[in-house]
């Protein structure tokens, strides 16, 4: 069994972590460098929606995306 925390709240995650890995590529100060970062749901929308990143965009970005690799409707 795999236990989740969250990086923010470091509150253990039950379901649905929100994750995010990333590697840093040439040209970053962090060249080569890995992160995989956990966040809680409650964390997830007080970091990003609270800041009001523009997520809806990159939603329809993948909609439209999907629609063009499988043709799925919505
Ligand atoms: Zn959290």
């Amino acid at each position: 069994m795999i236990f989740i925390y969250c990086n923010n709240c470091f509150t253990e995650i039950k379901s649905n972590p929100v994750q995010i890995n990333h590697t840093f590529g040439y040209g970053s100060k962090r060249d080569g460098e890995s992160v995989e970062i956990h966040l809680c749901e409650n964390c997830f929308e007080k970091i990003f929606l609270e800041k009001k990143l523009n997520l809806k965009l990159l939603e329809k970005k993948l909609k439209k995306q999907l629609q063009k690799d499988f043709g799925v409707e919505n």
